[in-house]
């Protein structure tokens, strides 16, 4: 026997059928692959020289998962539930030998298995989580069953894989085989277990683990409470939870039923929609249509960073921690010092989580050259500046770069909001000028906005992008303006909540709004954590806005204890009546009169204001499309994804309401306030920013 349909074969090996799957990228389970399993394990249990089943894959992967493309359409027979139903009530043991990953469905496949074993590097979880979903095909019946309630807990909500060694020890694999020996340690296997005379085991009649936790609801109590934080917004992570509270206080069929219904809403809910969305929109992100895949790139082998202040000595770190050497040039030696030592401390704050040895510090560390000479450069493939945001300053350091840095390199710049067409417009090679935008801090946030300048080459391009992935950053490619993409959206945000402090509304009501929408937190607290004082210039402060009066009296941010709130020794924020009261006699000053405002005016006009940023951008083609902006904010700025972005949010409550609303709050918007002519055609023709093409 063989290919017995284009995506499983079967072959029969002293007694011993092996049903492979191949279908290649990640072996998902397609409706002909699902028929293709299905028809394997028939055919394998109808030969009656069969004493045991292989299930197995080829290619770099076991099942990785459903096809995610399937979700929202009508499911094409057989079901999931039908192909595992045929491997549980096989009158042969069915055996999964894994490799790669088996995630989600392709978990849910194995766990239908009488027996799994698996090559050491193979990892397993269940991540539907990600996309608002909780495992639909008995993932959360079964898997405590083996691996114990608090294990399933973890694995269900957070969608974080397990290694294998791990696996073996929770008890979800039986067997480890060597890397290169899976199906002759398949083969193996099931012939001892049929020379054993091993009963068939299945999981779905394995209780012991779930007996142990039933009539103990503290243990769902205590996850509950330890994750709150991380779960806030999100309905998927608790309906894993209640699956498996009814694998636990209920027979097998009827958990599966609850698991079947919670799966059920969870699909047809708007969060798992938007998760969905924001899963292909990570993948967009990186298709630039003139720009393609096969464009030139450059090697990355040294790189230079100017500047080892905060944005400096984050940045830097991205690369060491690739094992690419970082030249890094300040002013003062004790500016060097004092960046290199913030870089040392960082690494170090990872060993007491036991993410880095100190050896391994101590490589990183012996991966950075600090100089005052900006000469050492010379070398460097790529130099990202990152000095202060000043565009004369900028001008002189690139205008040295461009001297002294080898032909080909890269030569970017980190500014926030200067143009860099002016930073390139003085050098020789304005081509290799691109902006590389991280988010602060460097080392953390996942957004890179890489921004394209008027002469930016397509292999700078290329190259950044490439980069981003290996730094494991998600890089949007927009274009240059004001504050580029997410700044200029957070700016259209800020205007609205800077107008709704004068008209009455507390910066603690505006906050708790954007911080109950699911933020992680509002305007107000972010200016306080960044500092009031950034760009303010005591001896011109002339208290013409609400910031600089608060500056002018001392309250500059978390750090002073004071700024929008009064923080105590923790530094946590309690409301300021010396806040309250400045905001009350500058409004009175402004002649503006105070009234009582709504958490729905609130919320629409920071966040319609946003959309409308939004859609002016796609207007001036300063992003590619409205899914870039969308990640730009969930990446950048915190936005929850179960809210899909601004823009998909836009679409979801409809665009014609949002340009109604915004209508509707006319003058309140403000004096240049205007609606993107883009957004009212959209609203006009019933259409969605994800329509556009
Ligand atoms: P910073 O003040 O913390 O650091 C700037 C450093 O540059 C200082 O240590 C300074 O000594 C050094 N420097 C100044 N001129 C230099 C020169 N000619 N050669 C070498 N070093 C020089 O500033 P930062 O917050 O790290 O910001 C740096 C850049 O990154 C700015 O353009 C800023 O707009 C941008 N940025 C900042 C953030 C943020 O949140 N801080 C976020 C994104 C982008």
């Amino acid at each position: 026997m063989g290919a017995i349909h284009p995506a499983v074969s079967l072959a029969i090996d002293g007694g011993i059928a092996v049903v492979s799957i191949n279908s290649p990228p990640v072996n998902a389970l397609s409706q002909h692959v699902r028929q293709g399993i299905l028809d394997g394990v028939r055919r394998a249990v109808a030969d009656a020289q069969v004493v045991a089943i292989v299930l197995t894959c080829d290619g770099k992967t076991f099942v990785a998962g459903a096809d995610i493309t399937e979700f929202g359409k009508p499911l094409a027979a057989p079901s999931l539930q039908d192909v595992q139903a045929a491997i549980e009530g096989s009158a042969r043991p069915v055996i999964a030998a894994i490799h790669g990953t088996a995630l989600g469905g392709g978990l849910e496949l194995a766990l239908c298995c009488h027996y799994r074993i698996c090559v050491p590097s193979a990892r397993l979880g269940l991540p539907e989580v990600n996309l608002g979903l909780i495992p639909g095909a008995g993932g959360t019946q079964r898997l405590p069953r083996l691996v114990g309630v608090e294990q399933a807990l973890e694995m269900t909500t957070s969608g974080k894989h397990i290694d294998a060694r791990s696996a073996h020890a929770a008890g979800l694999i039986d067997e480890l085989v060597p890397e290169d020996g899976l199906r002759a340690g398949a083969i193996a296997f099931a012939r001892k277990l049929v020379g054993d005379g091993e009963p068939h085991r299945r999981v779905r009649d394995l209780d012991d683990k779930v007996v142990a936790a039933r009539g103990k609801p503290e243990i769902f109590a205590a996850f509950r409470k330890a994750n709150a934080k991380k779960f806030r917004g999100l309905v998927a992570p608790e309906a894993g939870i209640q699956a498996i509270e009814a694998a636990v206080a209920r027979p097998f069929d009827e958990g599966l039923a609850v698991e079947r219904e919670l799966f059920t809403e969870l699909l047809a809910g708007a969060q798992s929609a938007a998760l969905r969305y924001v899963f292909f929109a990570e993948r967009s992100v990186w298709k630039i249509p003139d720009v393609p895949d096969d464009t030139p790139t450059i090697p990355i082998k040294q790189v230079g960073i100017v500047g080892a202040g905060t944005m400096g000595g984050g940045i830097a770190m991205n690369f060491a921690n690739l094992g690419i050497p970082v030249t890094i040039v300040e002013t003062t030696q004790d500016a060097l010092d004092r960046g290199l030592g913030v870089v040392r401390k960082n690494y170090e704050r990872s060993t007491r989580s036991g993410k880095l040895t100190m050896a391994d510090v101590d490589r990183r560390m012996a991966l950075f050259t600090g100089t005052l000479a900006l000469e050492q450069l010379a070398d460097c493939d790529l130099v990202i500046e990152a000095i202060f945001e000043n565009l004369e300053v900028k001008q002189d350091v690139f205008a040295r770069l461009d001297k002294l840095v080898k032909p080909g390199a890269i030569l970017a710049t980190n500014t926030s909001a200067l143009d860099i067409n002016e930073i390139a417009a003085g050098i020789a090679r304005p081509e290799a000028v691109i902006g590389l935008h991280f988010f602060s801090p460097a080392n953390v946030m996942r957004l890179l906005e890489v921004v394209r300048a008027r002469h930016t080459s397509k292999t700078a391009i290329a190259t950044s992008l490439r980069l981003a992935k290996q730094i494991g950053k998600i890089a949007a490619l927009v274009g240059v303006c004001p504050g580029f993409v997410g700044n200029r959206i957070l700016y259209a945000r800020s205007q609205q909540a800077n107008a709704m402090l004068l008209e009455g509304a507390m910066p603690w009501e505006i906050d708790q709004v954007i911080f109950d929408f699911g933020l992680p937190m509002g305007p107000f607290a972010m200016s306080d954590l960044a500092g009031l004082d950034l760009g303010w210039i005591a001896e011109q402060s002339n208290s013409s806005t609400i910031r600089e009066v608060l500056c002018e009296h001392g309250r500059r941010g978390q750090k002073t204890h004071a700024g929008f709130y009064d923080y105590d020794e923790q530094r946590a924020p309690r409301p300021s009546p010396v806040t309250a009261t400045i905001i009350r006699d500058f409004a009175a000053r402004a002649g503006v009169a105070q009234r009582t405002l709504t958490a729905q005016e609130i919320l629409e006009r920071c966040v319609y204001a946003q959309i409308n940023e939004g859609a002016k951008i796609l207007e001036d083609k300063i992003a590619i499309r409205a899914s870039d902006i969308d990640i730009v904010w969930i990446h950048g700025y915190g936005w929850p994804a179960y809210r899909g972005g601004p823009m998909y949010y836009g679409d979801s409550v409809g665009l014609a309401h949002v340009v109604a609303r915004l209508e509707h709050y006319g003058p309140r918007m403000g004096k240049g306030f205007t609606i993107s002519p883009l957004l009212q055609q959209l609203a006009k023709d019933g259409q969605r920013f994800q329509d556009l093409t």
